[in-house]
This record gives structure tokens, C-alpha cells and sequence, in this order.
């Protein structure tokens, strides 16, 4: 049967203004790095997306390689797409981005104009789209001049092919530089998109400020730090979880080494009447400079879990003080 998404979705969710544009963003976003592969359930993607548009999510984050194999996310969410959300495009804020590993050769790798340009095209076919809202460039390229990978950001939007360019794992400098060429080339850089966590806050030294200052949105990704910032670790390692399941960018080792600062942060959570999960989402979104929150999930239940983070964004000065001892 048809999907038709929940009537009183919009007035689930809280929308926040990215920087100084016009574009709002939930203050949860749905990234599908994990558990959109080609080896992944395809009925169990198909209700992540529609469990998380059906409570105000309406932003879902890509990018060229992700699977596994590469490209297999994309491919996943145009089929979902087109069965069950073809109503609802512009319902939706759609990104994808290029910076990594992608194809074999000089073409298909870091910052280049060949590189950029192709590696859309690619994504837009895969996912049956004309056009992505948010277009990235996934991580800094020193090799080559920034100006030609910000000219190729703004050949895309000029292209029709994006809507909207954002710059992902630029540190400040870099990240400064960027904004005024995209300013001068006309097309401003929307948004950032930084890992930012309770065991990650690099951004909080310089980044946040800049970005403030810049009037350019923040998404965090990895808010969860991979899902060590929930309870599910505390009694052992579950066959069903990303450091058992994968592996590749979660360790069963780092698991382990950092479950004290877990279990410590577990009771400064439980005493907010929240679980970890929900805190680590509700810390981050205490900042207004922060745009959105950008989450993984494995299961429904826990897109449903997360949201409840939104209900309590505020903390007191000595809860802040039991959290950074902890950390
Ligand atoms: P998170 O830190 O939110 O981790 C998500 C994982 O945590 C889930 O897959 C699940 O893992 C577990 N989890 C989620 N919610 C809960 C919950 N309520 N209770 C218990 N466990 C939970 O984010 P990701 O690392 O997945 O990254 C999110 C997105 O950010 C990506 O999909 C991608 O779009 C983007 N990203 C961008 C990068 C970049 O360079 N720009 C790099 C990395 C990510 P489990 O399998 O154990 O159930």
C-alpha cells in the first residue's frame, strides 16, 4: 500500500534557520552512512525514512561512497525515493557530498574540478534525482588551490545541480578562506558539517565561533560518537551493534576504553531523567549556533528515542560542571 506520511508531522518537530539563510533544517537530521548498503535490509531502510519523515525529519544526509559498496546509500534511497516519497521531493532537504575515496584513478579522489563535477552526476543518476539541496565538498584537499574546488562548488549551483554548497571537515583557517571566495563567486557557503560530540569538541575551539560569526549553519555528525554515547554498551557488547556488526570505523577496543567515561556520563543523564543518548543530542543542541543534529540509526526505535533529546535542550551550570569533569 501506499505511504502517506503523518499529517501532524510538522508540528513534531522544531525547525532551526541555517546561518543566515533562508533554508530551515530539523533539529534532527537522518544520515544514511550506515545500514542503507547494498548488504543491508531494504525494508528495514524503508522504515527508518519513513518513521523519521513521519516525525519532522525532513532532511537526509548522503554521500557518493556511501554503502558498502560505494554508491550503494544513494542507489538504496533513490529506490525508496521513488516508491515511496515521490510525492513529498520538495518536502525534502536532500544532500550528498565528494571529498573521499570514491573511483579508482586520479579522478576520483579529493578536490578537483573533474572530480567534483563527475562525482554529482553520478550521485544525481543513482539517486534518480535533477538535483541534490545540499552539495559538499566531504573533506579539505590541500593539494589543490581552494579556488578551484570552490569554483566547482559554484559551478554546480549555478548548474542547477545543487541548491545549496557546504564544506565538511574544514578546520577554521581553511574553513575562513573558503567562505570568502564562495562570497565573491556569489554562491555563500551554507553550512558546515563538523563531528562534534560529547568525546569530540574540537569545533569549540575556533570553528563554532567562525561559523557563528559567518552566519553559516552547523550540522554535527556522529553525535552519538558511532553509538557509544547511549546505554547500549554499559552491560557488554550486543551481536547487533555497529562496534561488533562493522567494525571498520567503530573498535570493540575504543568501546571498552572509554566505558567508565560512559557509565559516568550515564547517571549525569539518568539524573536529567533522560538517557545518554537523548543528552549527548540535547548538549549539542543547547548552542543556537548549532543548526541541526545529524544522526545515525540502525532501528526505528531509536529515530523515536532520539527525538524525545529535543524536549530538554537546556542545562544547569552545575550539571555542565558534573560533564566536564567526567570528560
Ligand atoms: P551517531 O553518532 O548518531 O551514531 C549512530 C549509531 O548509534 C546508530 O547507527 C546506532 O548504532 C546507534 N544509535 C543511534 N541512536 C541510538 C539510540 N537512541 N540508542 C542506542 N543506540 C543508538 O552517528 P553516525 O556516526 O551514524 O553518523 C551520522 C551521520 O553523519 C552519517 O550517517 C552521515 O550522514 C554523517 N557523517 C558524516 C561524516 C563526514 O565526514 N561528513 C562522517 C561520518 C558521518 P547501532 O548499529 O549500534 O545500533
Amino acid at each position: 500500500s501506499k505511504y502517506v506520511a503523518d499529517e501532524n508531522r510538522y508540528k513534531k518537530m522544531n525547525y532551526r534557520r541555517t546561518g543566515n539563510s533562508g533554508l530551515l533544517l530539523p533539529e534532527l537530521s537522518l544520515g544514511l552512512w550506515h545500514n542503507f548498503g547494498e548488504n543491508d535490509d531494504f525494508k528495514n531502510a524503508r522504515n527508518l525514512l519513513k518513521c523519521a519523515f513521519d516525525n519532522g525529519i525532513t532532511h537526509f544526509d548522503l554521500a557518493n561512497n556511501y554503502g558498502p559498496p560505494y554508491g550503494s546509500a544513494e542507489t538504496t534511497f533513490g529506490k525508496i525515493l521513488k516508491k515511496d516519497f515521490s510525492g513529498y521531493r520538495d518536502e525534502l532537504i536532500i544532500s550528498s557530498k565528494a571529498g573521499y575515496d570514491m573511483w579508482p584513478g586520479p579522478y576520483g579522489n579529493y578536490g578537483s574540478k573533474k572530480y567534483l563535477i563527475s562525482s554529482l552526476d553520478q550521485s544525481l543518476k543513482r539517486m534518480k534525482l535533477d538535483y541534490v539541496d545540499i552539495f559538499y565538498h566531504h573533506r579539505p584537499d590541500e593539494n589543490t588551490p581552494l579556488e578551484e574546488t570552490m569554483g566547482a562548488l559554484d559551478l554546480i549551483v549555478r548548474q542547477g545541480k545543487a541548491l545549496y554548497i557546504g564544506l565538511s571537515n574544514y578546520r577554521p583557517d581553511r574553513a575562513a578562506e573558503a567562505f570568502t571566495i564562495l562570497e565573491d563567486l556569489g554562491t555563500p557557503c551554507l553550512i558546515h558539517q563538523p563531528r562534534y560530540s560529547l568525546f569530540d569538541r574540537w569545533i569549540e575551539d575556533g570553528l563554532l565561533d567562525l561559523l557563528g560569526n559567518s552566519g553559516v549553519g552547523t550540522i554535527c555528525f556522529s553525535p552519538l560518537a558511532q553509538g557509544m554515547l547511549t546505554n547500549k554498551y554499559i552491560n557488554g557488547l550486543p551481536k547487533d551493534s555497529r562496534a561488533v556488526k562493522d567494525g571498520r570505523y567503530l573498535k570493540t577496543d575504543k568501546v571498552l576504553e572509554m566505558l567508565p567515561k560512559i557509565k559516568a556520563l550515564n547517571e549525569i543523564a539518568e539524573s536529567r531523567k533522560q538517557n545518554l543518548a537523548q543528552m549527548a543530542i540535547s548538549w549539542i543542541l543547547k548552542d543556537d549556533r548549532i543548526t541541526s543534529v545529524l544522526i545515525g540509526a540502525s532501528k526505528t526505535s531509536q529515530i523515536l528515542d532520539s527525538l524525545k533529546a529535543t524536549e530538554n535542550t537546556t542545562f544547569s551550570d552545575e550539571e555542565l560542571t558534573k560533564i566536564n569533569a567526567v570528560l
